[in-house]
């Protein structure tokens, strides 16, 4: 399967060397990621191609007019395909790794509706039925860092994009559950070692200390995950003994 993205920004040059690097680059090589990047500028009719205008009531800054934006849309929905609207707003839907599963395996083309400045004439919110998407509770410039963001976090999700099928189900948040941590080469590093049970090759030893670690890990940096994860009677055992040796820290 390909996921299939349309990008709609005034700053296209923020979005095209990003996709010319790593994952981004290699899935679109091997063809499991198309990205459409299109300036808002071109989809404008005046002289000086103005995308954006004064706020009606006054106040600072400016605001993307809605004629570009719906007429753009209107060009990809040309194509004949189903679309899925995404308006990157510090007001919408929070984007998690399980939303990030969910667009990694949606049929539909995903056209990313990039604001700027003040943000979007809200009639593009009214009229073309958008989902409002944030990446976190806090306010960007533009919606393209967000934009490169989803399609990062969503692509990691397209079977083959990953070397190991098993990598994006293996990291943190898939199952609820933190990462356990990693280490590489060399084994010892200004003096810090690594835990002898990584190169005891005993792969059910290392399998285990994994999921303890990443129990471990959960439970101190993200205790508010810790509710949602699948635990085993073992897990639930191993937990409580830990709990017992910490004093409940
Ligand atoms: N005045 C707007 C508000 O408070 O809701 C914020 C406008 S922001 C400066 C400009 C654009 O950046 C937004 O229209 C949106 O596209 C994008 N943006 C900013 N923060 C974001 C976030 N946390 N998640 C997604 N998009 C964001």
């Amino acid at each position: 399967m390909t996921m299939k993205c349309d990008v709609l920004t005034l700053f296209p040059d923020i979005i095209r060397p990003v996709l010319e690097q790593s994952i981004l680059k290699r899935a679109r090589e091997k063809g499991l990621l198309e990205v459409a990047v299109y300036d808002l500028r071109d989809f404008t009719e005046d002289r000086h191609r103005t995308a954006d205008d004064h706020p009606y009531g006054g106040g600072a800054g400016m605001v993307l007019k809605p004629e570009p934006i719906f007429k753009a849309v209107d060009r990809i929905r040309s194509c004949g395909e189903s679309l899925r609207l995404i308006l990157t707003s510090p007001q919408g839907r929070r984007f998690t790794q399980s939303v990030a599963r969910e667009f990694g395996r949606e049929t539909r083309r995903l056209v990313f509706i990039c604001g700027r400045y003040e943000g979007v004439d809200e009639r593009v919110r009214e009229g073309l039925e958008v989902e409002e998407i944030s990446i976190g509770d806090y306010v960007l410039t533009g919606g393209e860092l967000p934009a490169l963001v989803m399609m990062d976090a969503a692509v990691r999700w397209v079977p083959g994009v990953l070397g190991d099928p098993e990598s994006a189900e293996a990291d943190s948040f898939a199952a609820s559950l933190l990462d356990y941590p990693q280490y590489t080469r060399p084994a010892v590093f200004r003096g810090f070692g690594i835990p002898a049970v990584l190169t005891s090759g005993d792969h059910e030893a290392i399998r285990n200390w994994r999921r303890r670690q990443a129990l471990e890990n959960t439970l101190r940096k993200r205790p508010d995950l810790f509710d949602e994860v699948d635990l085993t009677d073992e897990d639930r055992q191993w937990v409580e003994d830990l709990r017992k040796e910490t004093g409940g820290r």
